[in-house]
C-alpha cells in the first residue's frame, strides 16, 4: 500500500485501455492534471495532422475514416518521435496506444509501461454512447444527444456551426472498431494482468466516480 507521494516517485508510465466511448480521453486528461504528466492520445494526434493537412494527416485519414487502424509503421514512428520529447521525460499517459501486439512490442522495447488502466464497458453501451455522439466540425466540441446535448438542436453552443456525426462514429465504423478492440487490443491486457500491472475499472458509472476508483487503485499499487 502506498499513497500519493510514493505513487509519484514510483509509477510514471501509464496507458489507458478501453473501447471507444469508455471515457478514456476524459480520464486521461484528469489523471494528467493530477499527476502533472503529459498525455499522448494517438487519435487526437492524427486528427490534428488531418486538420493541418500534412502528408501524415492525409495518409492517416484514409484509414481513420473507415474505422481501420493506421498502419503500425506510421503509428510507431509517431510514438517514437513524440515520446522522445523532453516533456515526456517524467513519464506519460498514453490514450489509444498500444492497440495491438506489434505496437506493444515496440513500446516495451523503447519506453516500457508501469501501469495499465482498463476501462470496461460492454458493447451495447459502446454503441449507445457513440451512436449519440455529435461533433462540431469547426471547433471540435463534442456533444451527446442524451448525456450532454447542445442547447439548440444540431448547433454548436460554442461557435454556432452545424454539428455532424464523425465519419468513424457511423454504425459500420463503430462495429469495425469494436471488433478490432476485442481481437487485437484486448490480448495486450492478458500480458499485463500476468505481470500484475493491470487495473480493471467498471466504466459504466459517472465520470467522477470512475475517476475516484482509478485514483484509489493507482495509489494502492
Ligand atoms: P477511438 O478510441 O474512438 O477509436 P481515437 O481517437 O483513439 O478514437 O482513434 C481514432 C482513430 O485513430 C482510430 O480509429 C484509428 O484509426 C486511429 N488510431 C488511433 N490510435 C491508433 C493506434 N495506436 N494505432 C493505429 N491507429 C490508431
Ligand atoms: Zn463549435
Amino acid at each position: 500500500m502506498c499513497g500519493f507521494y510514493e505513487f509519484m516517485r514510483g509509477i510514471k508510465k501509464i496507458a489507458l485501455f478501453g473501447p471507444q466511448g469508455s471515457g478514456k480521453g476524459t480520464q486521461a486528461e484528469m489523471l494528467a492534471k493530477k499527476y502533472k504528466l503529459n498525455v499522448l492520445a494517438t487519435g487526437d494526434f492524427f486528427r490534428k495532422e488531418i486538420k493541418k493537412g500534412s502528408d501524415l494527416g492525409k495518409l492517416a485519414k484514409k484509414f481513420i475514416e473507415k474505422g481501420k487502424l493506421v498502419p503500425d509503421v506510421i503509428t510507431n514512428r509517431v510514438i517514437f518521435d513524440e515520446l522522445g520529447q523532453k516533456k515526456y521525460l517524467a513519464g506519460f499517459i498514453l490514450d489509444g496506444y498500444p492497440r495491438n501486439l506489434n505496437q506493444l512490442d515496440f513500446l516495451e522495447k523503447n519506453f516500457g509501461l508501469d501501469i495499465i488502466v482498463q476501462l470496461h464497458i460492454d458493447d451495447k453501451m459502446v454503441i449507445k454512447r457513440l451512436g449519440g455522439r455529435r461533433t462540431c466540425p469547426n471547433c471540435g466540441a463534442i456533444y451527446h444527444l442524451e448525456n450532454n446535448p447542445p442547447k439548440k438542436d444540431g448547433i454548436c453552443d460554442i461557435c454556432g456551426a452545424d454539428l455532424v456525426v464523425r465519419s468513424d462514429d457511423r454504425p459500420e465504423a463503430i462495429m469495425r472498431r469494436l471488433w478490432i478492440y476485442h481481437e487485437q487490443t484486448e490480448p495486450i491486457l492478458n500480458k499485463y494482468a500476468k505481470e500484475k500491472k493491470l487495473i480493471k475499472i467498471d466504466a459504466k458509472p459517472h465520470i467522477e466516480k470512475v475517476y475516484e476508483k482509478i485514483i484509489g487503485q493507482l495509489e494502492k499499487k
